[in-house]
């Protein structure tokens, strides 16, 4: 039986391969306004964003939870693995649809580092990218916005263009495109994925150092309420979407979260754990499509999630 659907896996992947060839890139405009975000660096004080700019690109954009733009407290007191898409149905991409364009401004290298993240999550999950057309109403627009710099998402879809930020390499370091994993990250997001450290049951997994919190970020830590909670997975430390041991930290010897299991390790940013897999598949509706859909994906989660 396993060998069967292994070997079922790597048919469907050479399938899919073959069908997929990647997209052309498009001329696009400028991007002009972010009047969108509503708290990002500039709103911080001078120490404060010294401190952010030399940061974790995932944390320097200094926005909600270090990367996550214009969210409301509406979606914040709501969601549970990922938004609530019963309760924000405008959320959620359309036929799990994503057209997406990625900026002329990136180098050919950084595209295809994008290019990878994209074709990772719509082969592992139903989600399924497609190059802009200049038709589609709602798309995502991959920009290297510079103010502020850093990698950094809105949750779910917005409407319209939706800006996902990745900050290419520079003479400091490879910023969001030294790999896939960044860009992977980023884009669960922009499906409807939230930080796996939010989660109400946390602390029986991690333990928070608030002393080692730089202050004014204290709040990125906050933890979600099970009011309007339910969770349908275990608590899962490989998640790409889990923050790593010095997010926010005060230096390198101050730790913000220790995980509780003493081999578990936090703060991936290589690609999809199998839990974070299950997640996407399960929230587009994926494993309802049909039994082969069901057990297509299983498999992909199975063997390529980390
Ligand atoms: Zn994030």
């Amino acid at each position: 039986m396993m060998h069967c659907s292994g070997l079922m896996v790597i048919v469907i992947l050479v399938a899919y391969t073959l069908a997929s060839p990647l997209p052309k890139p498009m001329p696009f405009p400028e991007i002009s306004t972010l009047s969108f975000l509503q708290k990002s660096i500039v709103d911080y004080d001078r120490n404060a964003q010294l401190n952010l700019k030399q940061a974790d690109p995932e944390v320097s954009p200094g926005m909600w939870e270090g990367d996550i733009a214009g969210l409301s407290f509406d979606t914040y007191y709501t969601w549970r693995l990922g938004l609530r898409f019963e309760v924000f149905p405008e959320r959620r991409w359309k036929n799990a649809t994503v057209p997406y364009h990625i900026s002329h401004k990136y180098s050919s290298i950084d595209r295809e580092t994008i290019q990878t993240a994209l074709y990772t999550i719509g082969l592992m999950t139903c989600i399924d990218f497609v190059p802009y057309d200049g038709d589609s109403e709602d798309y995502l627009l991959i920009w290297p916005v510079e103010e502020p710099a850093g990698c950094w998402s809105f949750i779910g879809r917005t409407g319209g263009q939706q800006v996902l930020s990745l900050q290419p390499p520079d003479s400091q370091g490879p910023k969001c495109l030294g790999g896939p994993g960044k860009a992977i990250h980023e884009t669960l997001h922009a499906l409807g994925i939230f930080h796996e450290q939010s989660r109400a049951d946390r602390d029986d997994y991690v333990t928070l150092n608030r002393e080692n919190v730089i202050k004014p970020f204290l709040h990125n830590f906050a933890k979600q309420s099970l009011v309007n909670t339910t969770y349908d997975f275990e608590y899962d430390y490989a998640s790409i979407m889990h923050y790593g041991t010095h997010f926010f930290s005060a230096g390198k010897d101050k730790p913000t979260l220790v995980p509780k299991r003493r081999d578990a390790r936090i703060g991936q940013r290589d690609g999809l754990s199998r839990t974070d897999c299950y997640k996407v598949n399960k929230l587009y509706g994926c494993f309802e499509r049909s039994p082969y859909e069901k057990l297509k994906y299983e498999s992909f989660c199975d063997i390529l999630g980390l």
